[in-house]
């Protein structure tokens, strides 16, 4: 009875994370649409336009697909499955107990410190707690250019 219980709970778990994601989609369409709009008028109005100005934009889709995923790992895990290890230099997740990331090849012991001031900070830090720099996520191309260069 208790098990069944359980299955039926995770069932609607799923279900609702499922709802959050269909509902997150939806909105990283509406701000697709949003980032294309923008780059339609900055190309009509043929000023010299470059990264920066869609920068915002991008980092809005970005951060929607972060969210994507995250929720489809709460549904992997809910389902059974082993959870899975976000890679601290590309985060990506990757499979638990891993030794180096598959898409970035970085160490997973290896710890990570601060650019600017060289304190060590954890992958989930958005900035330095000891200097305030903003930590860039280094997307797989660069940390493979970085490990290459080291
Ligand atoms: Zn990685
Ligand atoms: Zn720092």
């Amino acid at each position: 009875m208790n098990k069944n219980r359980g299955k039926l709970l995770s069932f609607f778990s799923s279900w609702r994370l499922r709802w959050q994601i269909t509902s997150l989609e939806k909105e990283k369409e509406e701000s697709l649409l949003r980032l294309g709009k923008k780059v339609y008028e900055l190309f009509i109005e043929r000023k010299d336009w470059g990264r920066e100005e869609v920068r915002e934009n991008c980092q809005e889709v970005l951060s929607i697909e972060e969210e994507i995923e995250d929720l489809e790992e709460n549904i992997r895990c809910l389902e059974g499955n082993k959870p899975r290890q976000v890679c601290p230099s590309c985060g990506e997740y990757i499979e638990g107990g891993s030794l180096y990331c598959p898409r970035c090849g970085f160490y997973q012991k290896q710890e990570l410190a601060c650019s600017q001031c060289g304190e060590k900070i954890n992958p989930q830090d958005k900035f330095c707690p000891h200097c305030g720099q903003e930590i860039q996520k280094l997307s797989a191309d660069k940390a493979k250019e970085k490990k290459d260069n080291d």
